[in-house]
């Protein structure tokens, strides 16, 4: 949120004769900006959107992920990756135990990707942004470059600015209405990490899906090993 205070100030100016002549009165224009713990403006202190779809969506998906280790580790993995001691107590094997670290490790990383993804500016335009000078200008001290200064001027683009905004919109940028700022090389707004997709967080988002793929892969080992035992054992 912004406000600007206008407070308007009268001055005078002694002249040679030893009169005093007011002067136009000075404008002095005074912005006062609220800088929000967790938000998607331009002073906010860290970036989180604050949208109740997005949070939802983020919080069930880590849900997801904590029952999914809670599934495999306590209830798919004990009676499948076992062995029986001379006391006729049934533990862990060692490949139940590795398979266990490694399922754990891969949901804390995905846990982990999200969380950087959702709280990392994906590339929202600063408010001081401004377009880059034309390349064609500082290409002229160049040598080899003079018979470009015989060919007419090229006609300057106006700088694109975001009507919703009001910031510098370079090129690849597009407005977010949720994130309500403009993105560099936008790809998309996942309400599942609750933010933009773009050029700052892009990793993060990809090592996530990279980490959810391999989670559920694991997952589905189990089902995997009872479809081989069909053709294998007789
Ligand atoms: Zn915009
Ligand atoms: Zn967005």
């Amino acid at each position: 949120m912004q406000r600007k205070n206008t407070t308007k100030q009268t001055a005078t100016k002694t002249q040679p004769d030893g009169r005093t002549a007011a002067v136009a009165p000075a404008t002095t224009v005074v912005a006062t900006v609220v800088r929000k713990r967790y938000g998607t403006g331009h002073f906010d202190e860290h970036w989180l959107n604050i949208d109740c779809c997005g949070l939802f969506c983020a919080a069930l998906t880590y849900f997801l992920h904590s029952y999914g280790c809670y599934a495999v580790c306590r209830i798919l993995i004990p009676p499948w990756m076992n062995y029986s001691t001379d006391d006729g107590v049934r533990k862990l094997s060692f490949w139940g135990i590795l398979h266990t670290i490694t399922f754990c490790s891969i949901a804390l990383m995905a846990v982990i990707s999200h969380f950087k993804a959702m709280t990392t500016d994906p590339g929202a335009v600063p408010a001081d942004a401004e377009p880059i000078p034309d390349e064609l200008d500082n290409s002229k001290a160049k040598e080899g470059m003079e018979d470009l200064e015989a060919l007419p001027p090229r006609p300057k683009k106006p700088s694109r600015m975001c009507r919703r905004c009001h910031s510098y919109k370079p090129n690849r940028a597009h407005h977010c209405s949720i994130c309500k700022r403009c993105i560099i090389k936008m790809d998309h707004h996942c309400p599942w990490v609750n933010n933009c997709v773009g050029i700052g967080n892009h990793k993060y988002f990809l090592l996530f899906i990279l980490y959810t793929f391999f989670f559920l892969w694991i997952c589905d080992l189990p089902s995997c090993d009872k479809i081989l035992s069909m053709f294998t054992y007789h």
